[in-house]
């Protein structure tokens, strides 16, 4: 990035877990078009290989896609490797890749939480670890982890799912005092509810309770989310690490 603006990242190799869809496609889509050249992930080989051609066209920039499971430690490793043969370097992670699966405490099924934090806890480590080690050779780097308000405030039948995202916050705390030295930020950010597929099951009159409890009086837009990513990412934050930023609308849980 020549001048440190969030509208310049050219250059900089910036990789979007859950790339191709929701936050992770809008994201991935900003940094494009400020430069960077991105690599976009998910489990769908073909609807990873699609949107990485179509947000290419879009920005006239180069978007590649490659296609793993976060949950999968080993996957994750070899991704990484292979990223980092191809480009050289990795400037940026947005560890965004997550899944969501409420369920009432009582209701809670065998297998839900391991599954929850198979996804959004060993899958952002794994991710960050991946990351990290390519980030140290050149002594510089940033990530973005995906946190919710949730894991800050709790919420009904969502147990498991906060404590995931409590989790992710820590992930960035404590990965911030380790890699800081070596010039590597980790900060996460803290969305509200944002209108993705990830809500999309949720009762029409749970989002417009939600909506109310918005100082904002709206939902997020998945952009919202992608532009403070976006500032996370550039040299902008160089002095911002280890926080938990809020992206919410002022939602009170
Ligand atoms: P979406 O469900 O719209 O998109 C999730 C993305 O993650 C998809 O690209 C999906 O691709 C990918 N993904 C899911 N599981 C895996 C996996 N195991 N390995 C690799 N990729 C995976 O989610 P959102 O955009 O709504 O959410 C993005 C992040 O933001 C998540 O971490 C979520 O928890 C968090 N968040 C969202 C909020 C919201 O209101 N939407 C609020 C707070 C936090 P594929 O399925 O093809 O693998």
């Amino acid at each position: 990035m020549a001048d440190g603006t969030p509208g310049n990242l050219a250059g900089r190799v910036v990789v979007v877990t859950g790339g191709t869809r929701g936050i992770g496609r809008a994201t991935s889509d900003l940094l494009a078009q400020a430069g960077a050249v991105v690599v976009v992930t998910g489990r769908d080989e073909v609807r990873v290989k699609t949107v990485a051609a179509e947000l290419s066209e879009a920005n006239g920039v180069p978007v590649t896609g490659v296609a793993f499971d976060v949950a999968d430690f080993d996957a994750v490793g070899a991704a990484f490797k292979a990223i980092a043969a191809q480009h050289g370097r990795i400037d940026g992670l947005v560890a965004n890749a997550g899944i969501l699966d409420d369920a009432l405490i009582g209701m809670i099924r065998p297998g839900l939480v391991e599954r929850l934090l198979a996804t959004n806890v060993a899958g952002t480590i794994a991710t960050v670890q991946a990351a990290a080690r390519v980030m140290m050779r050149k002594g510089s780097g940033s990530i973005v982890v995906l946190a919710s308000i949730v894991g800050e405030n709790g919420g009904v039948g969502q147990t498991a799912y906060a404590a995931s995202k409590a989790a992710v916050a820590t992930v960035a705390r404590s990965a911030a005092k380790e890699l800081g030295p070596r010039g590597i930020r980790v900060n996460a950010v803290a969305p509200g509810l944002i209108d993705t597929e990830m809500i999309a099951h949720l009762p029409k009159t749970l989002v417009e309770e939600r909506i109310t409890d918005t100082a904002l009086r709206r939902l997020g837009d998945p952009a919202d989310v992608a532009r403070v990513i976006r500032f996370l990412i550039s040299d902008e934050a160089r002095f911002v690490t280890g926080q938990v930023l809020g992206v919410d609308g002022g939602l009170v849980l």
